[in-house]
């Protein structure tokens, strides 16, 4: 062992390339000086050493582009902080379109980054050539110009970022494997080295396409697996430094100025996953064997795009392995199950563009105890547990890669690694026409083909093949009656003599009623944002069923454990596969439901809200009156063995009653119209309950307090800066899908945090923040004249703070 080698640590970063650097980096910024970095071999002989370098200053949400532009800002000026040159420079980017439904696209694209504070400017095919000398613009349509997108040499950028890391107090030791990771009581306290062992408080796992491995040894699932990437270099041709990069996302390309010559990358739709039983222990600066059969299609493209390659020879064909995840973003975070265990990793093929950033959010996130802002988006406790296996993985990666270039329709659905978790009623609901869509694993019902029509989905920016048929199931849900499969549910049994005072502390709503009542409440953090929005049923004196939706279900069963008080005597049992749910909603869902139960329905024996036990076609189920569509209706909680005979009983009573079978589309257009919020969009940790207009269920005065409540009082008294309000387009004909930005009065005020089409209104709805620093009231709100920019146009919106359907919730209540 070398002499200076420690034996503790307050933090142990495991991996050199870009991002363990610039975690060890931010962490010394914040004064954590006892930073030790780990590399198995030498820094950025990963993956880092031979990225592109592209550095672009807009992504897919508002967050991850506050953490590129951050990227930018730091690359920018590490050269001057540290001595080391990056390479970093600010060439500007240009997309290409070359058919409509990318410019369609690209211009959302570019509404979407002026709301963000992104430069973005639609420009002509002519002005992009003016930018790019080079280019075959005969098929363009248009381009999008980001003047403030750059590129960096990675390698220097992470040795900036080591080196500043090292004048901050971190330790680096390079040729220095860590073989485990040790946890006690559910904490990571130390790790195994070839060196020794250190004990720590915090382990970070940066260790890339290695992240899979390193997660296995603390018992943590970290889905992520390498795929070949590739690229070529030509020989020089000249190419002036300052060329913008330019995308042509239709073939899958990207070129970029390499030293006078051009480097061109891909991204193809199927892409090479990569060893896949285990990386080869001498991996070290590796280059993978060329594959040119499969390189060509992308290289024939090329030359159509940029003529002048078709008389440059290729001086270099690189491929080099990458990792991927599940759902194409990365993974930040602390471990849901391993307290002290960190991770991020999984990037890609964004980790240069992102390293700076997500460093950053890191290293905040382990010094604050919590998230900096809302990190959702790539928040490793999304994840499913099953996602890490090999199966899944191979499969799923392999489309991963490409989505990065491809058409991101609205709706699209992966089409690898499906049909893994499944509801008792899938294969019944697929006789009945069901066109299947994967949430956290799961495959869900989105809509019904009718008999003769192929369930597959037929993507585009305008109204899709299932419109019609979504407006079909919504009219059912509002004037007779609908099933919706609603067994993806999160569900959690709370039990003992303390479960009700750890419930009443974590829920904003006075949830310990009486026994067979269920309450709709959010758990809040310390600063009063929402950690989970979900419902409280009391089944006894002391069990509670918690029902929350299938994507927080990791986070928020975490949330519950982890606020569990040592020595209470409280069980926690999670039953989400126990129990499937079949929503019945719609004004004729009583009448329904009396032909298949002997229990009594009316208003005065199941009023809303309530729950009962009660029997369908010999099955036992527990039936809560509950709608998140806006109508009279039941969530039937079945054991999963019965759930097919309660589905058939039902489906053999709807003679004359106007059943149709709807998805979660449909379910998704009704609570828009009706104003229910949707935690991760509408509502998250960053937003109070008295910015979503949902203060009302706070139950300020019960005992014990909630969590935030303190929060809350201050923000009630000083006001707030932003305020979720739902719109309406008055114009019939556009769609709305999340991210346009809203105008009031003519400026800028927010973006929407959800829409859809409301069959029922008849136009889109949607929700989003207005802000204004000086403060929102529903004064402020209701004189604003508000209009949504769709592709660069803009629409007048109807705004309002209560529901646009059904305020009063009279139907509800029917
Ligand atoms: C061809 C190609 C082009 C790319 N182009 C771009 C681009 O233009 N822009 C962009 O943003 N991104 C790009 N990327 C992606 C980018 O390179 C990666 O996302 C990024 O480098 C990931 O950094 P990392 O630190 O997570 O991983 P790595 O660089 O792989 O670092 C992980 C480190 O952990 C070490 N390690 C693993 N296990 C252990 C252990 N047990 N003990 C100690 N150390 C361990 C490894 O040795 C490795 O050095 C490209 C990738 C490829 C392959």
């Amino acid at each position: 062992m070398a002499s200076d080698f420690p034996t503790s640590a307050r933090v142990v970063v495991i991996g050199g390339g870009i991002v363990g650097c610039s975690v060890a980096y931010h962490l010394t910024k914040l004064g954590w000086r006892d930073v030790v970095l780990l590399e198995r071999k030498k820094l950025t002989s990963g993956t880092t050493w031979h990225a592109a370098g592209l550095v672009r200053a807009m992504l897919h949400t508002v967050n991850l582009t506050k953490l590129a532009q951050y990227t930018i800002g730091l690359y920018g000026s590490l050269e001057k902080e540290t001595g080391q040159a990056t390479g970093f420079k600010q060439n500007g980017s240009i997309s290409l379109a070359v058919n409509e439904e990318r410019w369609d696209e690209l211009l959302r694209g570019a509404t979407m980054a002026g709301a963000f504070g992104i430069a973005a400017e639609p420009i002509t095919a002519k002005r992009a050539q003016e930018l790019w000398p080079l280019l075959n613009v005969s098929d363009v349509i248009g381009a999008i110009h980001f003047p403030n997108d750059g590129q960096t040499n990675p390698s220097d950028t992470t040795m900036a970022l080591a080196k500043g890391a090292r004048m901050g107090g971190a330790r680096i030791f390079e040729d220095t494997k860590v073989t485990g990771v040790t946890v006690k009581n559910g904490r990571a306290v130390g790790v195994e080295t070839e060196q020794g062992a250190i004990a720590c408080e915090v382990v970070v796992n940066c260790a890339g396409m290695w992240g899979r491995e390193v997660g296995g040894m603390a018992g943590v699932a970290v889905p992520l697996q390498a795929c070949e990437h590739f690229y070529i270099v030509t020989e020089p041709m000249g190419v002036p430094a300052n060329l913008p990069v330019m995308r042509n996302m239709d073939s899958c390309a990207y070129y970029k100025e390499d030293a006078g010559k051009l480097l061109i990358g891909a991204f193809e739709s199927t892409a090479k996953p990569w060893a896949v039983d285990g990386i080869p222990e001498d991996f070290c600066f590796t280059e993978l064997p060329e594959d040119f059969d499969h390189f060509e299609p992308i290289l024939s493209a090329a030359i159509h795009r940029v003529p002048k390659l078709g008389s440059v020879g290729i001086r270099k064909f690189f491929n080099g392995p990458e990792s991927f995840t599940p759902d194409q973003r990365f993974l930040l975070g602390e471990a849901p199950n391993v307290r002290g265990f960190f991770v991020a990793a999984g990037f890609n093929s964004i980790g240069i563009q992102s390293g700076g950033g997500a460093g950053m959010a890191l290293a905040e996130w382990i010094v604050g105890g919590a998230p900096p802002f809302d990190l959702w988006d790539v928040d490793i406790r999304r994840m499913m547990p099953h996602q890490a296996s090999k199966h899944y993985l191979s499969r799923r990666v392999s489309e991963a890669l490409g989505l990065l270039y491809a058409m991101h329709w609205p709706y699209r659905q992966f089409e690898t690694a499906r049909d893994v978790r499944l509801s008792p009623l899938h294969a019944r609901l697929k006789e009945h026409g069901a066109c299947f869509g994967e949430a956290a694993g799961w495959e869900r019902a989105n809509w019904y083909a009718p008999k003769g029509v192929e369930p597959v989905y037929k993507y585009s920016f305008k109204r899709q093949n299932w419109f019609q048929y979504c407006a079909e199931e919504c009219r059912a849900a509002r004037e007779t009656v609908a099933i919706f499969d609603q067994t993806s549910f999160a569900k959690f049994v709370v039990t003992g003599p303390d479960a009700a005072d750890l419930l009443q502390r974590l829920s904003a709503n006075d949830v310990v009623g009486p026994v067979g009542r269920a309450v709709y409440t959010q758990w809040l953090n310390h600063k009063g944002g929402i950690e989970a929005d979900l419902t409280v049923t009391r089944l006894a004196d002391d069990v509670f069923l918690v029902v929350t939706s299938a994507a927080s279900s990791v986070r928020d069963w975490t949330h519950l454990q982890r606020h569990v008080p040592e020595h209470a005597r409280v069980d926690l049992a999670d039953v989400t596969s126990a129990y499937a749910v079949i929503g019945v909603m719609g004004p004729n869902s009583r009448a329904l439901l009396s032909r298949v139960t002997p229990a009594d329905l009316s208003n005065a024996a199941f009023p809303f809200g309530a729950c009962r036990g009660i029997e369908i076609a010999s099955a036992p189920v527990h039936a809560i009156r509950m709608s998140y569509v806006g109508e009279l209706g039941w969530e039937l909680y079945i054991p999963s063995e019965f759930a097919v005979g309660v589905f058939e009983a039902l489906m053999a009573a709807r003679e004359g009653l106007g059943l149709r079978l709807a998805g979660m589309h449909a379910m998704d257009a009704l609570r828009l119209e009706k104003g229910y919020r949707h935690w991760g969009h509408d509502i998250g940790d960053e937003d109070t309950p008295i910015e979503a207009g949902m203060g009302f269920l706070c139950a300020w005065n019960k005992s014990p307090a909630f969590i935030g409540r303190e929060a809350l009082l201050k923000q009630k008294t000083q006001g707030v800066a932003k305020r979720l309000v739902q719109f309406a387009l008055e114009d019939p004909e556009p769609l709305l899908y999340h991210n346009e930005p809203i105008y009031r009065d003519g400026a800028l005020a927010g973006y929407l945090s959800s829409a859809n089409y409301g069959h029922t209104l008849g136009r889109a709805v949607a929700f989003g923040y207005v802000r204004n620093e000086a403060g929102v009231t529903a004064d402020y709100v209701n004189a604003g004249k508000y209009e949504i920019e769709v592709a660069k146009r803009r629409y007048p919106a109807r705004a309002s703070l209560t529901p646009l359907y059904d305020p009063k919730s009279e139907k509800i209540k029917g």
